[in-house]
């Protein structure tokens, strides 16, 4: 199955790029959302993460507090690669897992959302990588509005994330998101119908 790498910085539109391509019934990985049921299950990773971060990362009923969380790795370079090291070899083994699934799936192609995939030392299967691309300016208002972070915060994020350059040099595909929703929608059903027939030329091959 032709496997597309979704990735971006944050409020570039991945999340909203993802739901567009669910829409049209491709199966999505999404290591975000792996994250946080890593981090929300009673896992040995829970686990992990409190007893590096202590007690003061947990809310009253026990779960982690994923906003300090978030604050705490962002101030702190240390911290936020002790985080990666405990996270990122199990989210790695889990995508390999759920990519084994979709195996015998009819869709023409999948998307793993890999946020994190210029900075990644694991290497993911995939055939392209799709870049989400969106001047930093609208990256800070969305991602602010979004989390309702202060515009600081989220540059302070940006900074410790991958440059535009470094993405754009490992990128295939590149959707600049800097038009209104109607505008994406057009330019990922333009990929998606692009990425269809990719799908459908690679079975000719190997039929
Ligand atoms: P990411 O997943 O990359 O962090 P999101 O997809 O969550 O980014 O987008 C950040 C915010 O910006 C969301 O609230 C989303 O609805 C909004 N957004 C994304 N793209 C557009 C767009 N083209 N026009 C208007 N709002 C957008």
């Amino acid at each position: 199955m032709l496997v597309i790498a979704l990735t971006g910085g944050i409020g570039s539109g991945k999340s909203t790029v993802e739901n567009l391509f669910r829409s049209y019934g491709i199966p999505i990985i999404d290591t975000d959302v792996i994250a946080r049921e890593l981090l929300s299950d009673n896992s040995a990773i829970k686990k992990e993460t409190i007893n590096y971060f202590g007690q003061e990362i947990t809310q009253e009923n026990g779960e982690i507090d994923r906003s300090k969380l978030r604050t705490l790795i962002f101030d702190d370079e240390q911290k936020r690669n002790a985080l990666q090291t405990i996270l990122h070899p199990v989210i790695h083994q889990q995508t390999l897992r759920q990519l084994e699934q979709l195996e015998n799936s009819d869709a023409p192609y999948c998307v793993i959302v890999i946020p994190l995939l210029a900075e990644s030392n694991h290497k993911y299967p995939h055939h392209r990588v799709l870049l989400i691309d969106s001047p930093e300016s609208l990256q800070i208002k969305r991602a602010s509005t979004r989390d309702r972070s202060t515009p600081d915060q989220i540059k302070k994020i940006i900074a410790s994330q991958a440059s535009r350059k470094q993405r754009q040099t490992i990128a295939d595909d590149v959707i600049e998101n800097d038009g209104d929703l109607t505008l994406l929608r057009q330019k990922v059903n333009r990929l998606h119908e692009k990425y269809c027939s990719l799908s459908a030329s690679e079975q000719e091959v190997n039929s």
